[in-house]
């Protein structure tokens, strides 16, 4: 693996640095206080090729390789998570999973207008009573005639009440467990289906995360995304390279939380001089750095397993089991170096410590990782 980045590579990084500086990071404290990004910012991420990164461009993509989706996952985490998620779900969980596994009308159908922002994906598995046991959920789709009726009730969708299509996880046979589940590309304006926000997030305030209950939604058979049966299948592939996507949307929180660190402990004097100059703070904040680095490293070994056509579920496991966790403890060190001021939003540790926590829950739990790595290590599923 070369850690070297190619000249494209680091132009798309300086592309969504400058991105992050002009179009997000002055409105960080207003969009998370309001609890609502600017929708504009999905029109904007589209025109810059950000929600096409690894799409053919046969399909409006921008190409580009996995390394250089993690160095803009990155960016636009170090800038704002809410942000970091739009694209990690549109792009990572939906539009790639179409590419992936749909057909040629829906390819068509879907993907220009992902990759240009003129449309937004959510991914809906979750459900009010499974979560890590995904696998067992309830929703229903009853074929009918031409069509499929569905029924059922999904839970914490991020993009949720603005997305245009919800790629939608259904039991389409009473065979128990994940056996009987099927992939679905449902419009959300399709009649039967509402959505809810989510209000009260401890983090990710700005993003539009919401509940979506549907109630006799009638899809033609040509809303089926793969073969019957294996819908399971196809949403752990798409959350295996999702896992990817957060953990380097975790190394930029991680890298924030330096920045801001080094920068405060350097302004700051105590006792006559900057509190820089106390190794127990050095410590917190080489803690941090560490943390940065070990999570990055950890991270391009996806991106390069997955460019060179290897299996990378195992190691994506590793990955965001990691940097979720690095983040988490490397927003609470930065908040530590802040002292006081740390724990008000004016200053944006606090942010990044309330948005990082949620990586160690969703996309699979930090506890949900470590089996699937055992499993892995032993040949043993504890599932
Ligand atoms: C902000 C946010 C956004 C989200 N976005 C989406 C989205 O876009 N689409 C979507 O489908 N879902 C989404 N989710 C849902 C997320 O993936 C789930 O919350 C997550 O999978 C955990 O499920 P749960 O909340 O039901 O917790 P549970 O599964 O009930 O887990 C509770 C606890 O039990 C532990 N546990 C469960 N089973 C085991 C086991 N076998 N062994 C050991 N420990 C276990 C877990 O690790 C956890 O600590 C989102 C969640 C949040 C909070």
């Amino acid at each position: 693996m070369n850690l070297e980045l190619s000249e494209e590579q680091t132009a798309v990084r300086r592309l969504a640095e400058d991105f992050v500086q002009r179009e997000i990071a002055p409105h960080v404290v207003d969009w998370d206080r309001a609890e609502n990004v600017d929708r504009s910012i999905v029109r904007k991420l589209g025109a810059l090729g950000f929600l096409g990164l690894t799409v053919p461009e046969e399909y409006g993509g921008s190409g580009g390789d996995h390394l250089a989706y993690c160095l803009v996952t990155e960016e636009l985490g170090r800038g704002d998570s809410s942000v970091r998620g739009i694209v990690s779900v549109s792009l990572g969980l939906v539009a790639k999973t179409i590419a992936a596994w749909g057909d040629e009308e829906q390819k068509r159908h879907w993907l220009p207008r992902l990759t240009a922002g003129e449309a937004l994906g959510c991914f809906g598995l979750t459900e009010p009573g499974t979560g890590s046991d995904a696998g067992n959920l309830t929703t229903r789709a009853v074929r009918d005639g031409g069509d499929y009726v569905v029924n059922g009730t999904k839970m914490f969708i991020t993009n949720g009440t603005w997305a245009d299509v919800v790629l939608l996880f259904a039991r389409t046979n009473d065979t128990p467990g994940h056996r009987g589940v099927s992939a679905f590309l449902i419009p959300t304006d399709t009649p039967g289906l509402t959505r809810r926000t989510i209000h009260g997030k401890l983090g990710l305030r700005g993003q539009a995360t919401a509940e979506l209950v549907l109630e006799d939604v009638r899809v033609p058979a040509s809303a089926l995304m793969g073969p019957e049966g294996k819908g399971f299948s196809i949403a752990m592939s798409a959350l295996a390279k999702g896992r990817m996507s957060v953990a380097a949307g975790c190394v930029g929180i991680a890298q924030a939380a330096l920045d801001a660190a080094v920068r405060y402990a350097g302004e700051r004097e105590q006792f006559g001089k900057p509190i820089a100059s106390y190794q127990l703070v050095q410590e917190l904040i080489s803690d941090i750095s560490v943390d940065v680095d070990a999570a990055r490293l950890l991270t391009w070994r996806v991106a390069d397993l997955v460019d060179r056509g290897e299996d990378f579920a195992t190691a994506a496991s590793k990955a965001k089991l990691f940097a979720s966790e690095a983040a988490v403890r490397s927003a609470n060190n930065a908040l530590q170096v802040y002292g006081g001021y740390g724990y008000i939003d004016e200053y944006p540790v606090g942010k990044l410590l309330r948005d990082a926590r949620v990586m160690t829950l969703y996309e699979g739990t930090s506890q949900i990782q470590k089996l699937i790595i055992g499993r892995a290590l032993t040949g043993v599923s504890a599932f």
